[in-house]
């Protein structure tokens, strides 16, 4: 016991914090990446409970893809 015990433990101390740290930064960075993939797969997909409805012909469509039909009183022609 004394002064060495001290800086032995002061070291251990500085590598455990250290190390954890290190693991918090590395696990919010996958988060991070996990977040940006799950938007990004979020805004490739075309959800079917987000389709819109044709008043007219009934046809389901995505958002912004609205495909004229063959009715003449379709409104997405
Ligand atoms: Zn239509």
């Amino acid at each position: 016991m004394g002064a060495g015990f001290l800086v032995v433990v002061a070291i251990i101390a500085f590598v455990y914090f250290a190390a954890r740290g290190r693991a918090e930064r590395l696990r919010e960075q996958m988060q991070d990446l996990l977040r940006r993939a799950n938007e990004r797969s979020a805004a490739n997909r075309l959800p079917s409970e987000s389709m819109i409805k044709c008043p007219t012909c009934g046809t389901y469509s995505a958002p912004g893809q609205q495909r004229a039909c063959d009715r003449a009183d379709c409104p997405y022609r």
